[in-house]
């Protein structure tokens, strides 16, 4: 069972490169019951697309 600081870690390196099924699965499992990494992996995601835009990728 992953707690919030392994679950913002995984998060983060999950914008670099694929995670192993295992984690995907631990890290699904955790943003299901816990709303503040759901926001923080919200605002990750809304972070790295707007970097990918202005970096001139896609
Ligand atoms: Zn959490």
């Amino acid at each position: 069972m992953l707690n919030c600081k392994d679950t913002t870690k995984l998060l983060s390196q999950q914008q670099d490169e694929s995670l192993s099924f295992r984690k995907r699965v631990a890290l699904r499992f955790h943003l299901m019951m816990c709303s503040g990494c759901r926001n923080y992996n919200k605002q990750i995601d809304f972070i790295h697309k707007a970097c990918q835009r202005f970096s001139g990728k896609n």
